[in-house]
């Protein structure tokens, strides 16, 4: 089975790669889709965060990173896959998430939104929270994969 790994990803965090690295275990093959989400006024361009995915996955030999501007039910489609695996963190992602499951799996019914619990030691950390530290000069090691928190420390 083929799962897609939705976000924005801006940018990776190490609680992301802990969910791409679960799912990979469970699929035969993962698609990180990044969303270029224009709206959400991204800090790094696609490329830079399809890099980060890339270098930070690179050790995982089924998944894969691309990215998508649309509706993700049709990139599902292109690229066949019929699972959409997310990460909730509290409560809080609850809502917002259970309403984007049932809208794309009214656009496309044979689409299935599969949920993981974030791990414990990274379910209080989020990409906005990460950049709000750096952005103050803290340290965020352990938090985002490494080619991340070298540029973030460049900006
Ligand atoms: P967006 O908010 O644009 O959907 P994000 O890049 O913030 O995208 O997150 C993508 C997915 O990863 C979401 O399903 C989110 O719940 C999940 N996620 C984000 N941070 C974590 C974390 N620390 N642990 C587990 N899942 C996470």
């Amino acid at each position: 089975m083929r799962a897609v790994c939705p976000g924005t990803f801006d940018p990776a965090t190490s609680g992301h790669i802990d969910i791409i690295e679960r799912a990979s275990r469970i699929f035969n093959e993962v698609i990180v889709a990044v969303s270029h989400s224009p709206r959400k006024k991204p800090l790094f361009d696609v490329e830079t965060r399809i890099d980060f995915l890339r270098s930070a996955t690179s050790r995982f030999s089924n998944v894969s990173v691309d990215s998508f501007d649309g509706l993700l039910v049709d990139f599902c489609n292109k690229n066949e896959a019929k699972i959409i695996i997310k990460g909730l963190r509290a409560i809080s992602d609850f809502e917002n998430e259970f309403m984007m499951a049932q809208m794309n799996s009214r656009l496309e019914k044979g689409i299935e939104t599969i949920f993981m619990m974030a791990s414990p030691e990274y379910s209080y950390l989020s990409s906005s929270v990460v950049k709000e530290i750096s952005g103050y000069g803290g340290t965020v090691t352990g938090l985002v994969p490494a080619s991340v928190e070298e540029k973030l420390s460049g900006k």
